[in-house]
């Protein structure tokens, strides 16, 4: 993994085979204390779990998909949860039939290259728990 900060408040990310999602993203912006941003980016996963948020039951569904897939999508944003850089991002990965599946992402291991674009904040923000969906919801 190697990132390089382009811009005052951007950074490009290279995050190589073998390396796993969320620790690599989270590990980098802890490592440069990056505590809020934009996280955006492509490239290729296998052993990715997504979820599906459950209202009801108050908890993530998860499905599997082992091979490696395309990551046509990876979007979402860096916030402080207990005080400690947390990452949450939905994912769009793509088959080779260029099928695609979505959703909230759990875990991944990146089989190829993942290119990610993080853009700090100027100011932190943090998650405070919701008891009306259960989920850490952003404390602004
Ligand atoms: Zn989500």
């Amino acid at each position: 993994m190697n990132g390089k900060k382009v811009s005052p408040k951007l950074w490009m990310l290279r995050i190589d085979a073998g390396d796993k999602l969320p620790d690599s993203i989270i590990g980098f912006c802890r490592k440069n204390g990056i505590k809020t941003a934009r996280v955006e980016g492509i490239g290729a996963l296998r052993n990715v779990v997504l979820g599906f948020y459950s209202l009801e039951r108050k908890q993530y569904f998860q499905h599997e998909y082992p091979e490696h897939h395309e990551l046509l999508l990876l979007k979402g944003n860096v916030t402080l949860k207990e005080g400690k850089p947390f990452l949450h991002a939905h994912a769009i990965i793509g088959k080779p039939n260029n099928a695609c599946f979505g959703g909230h992402l759990v875990r991944g291991e990146v089989s190829a290259t993942l290119e990610v674009f993080i853009e700090e904040t100027e100011k932190p923000v943090e998650r405070k728990s919701e008891k009306k969906t259960g989920l850490h919801v952003w404390k602004v």
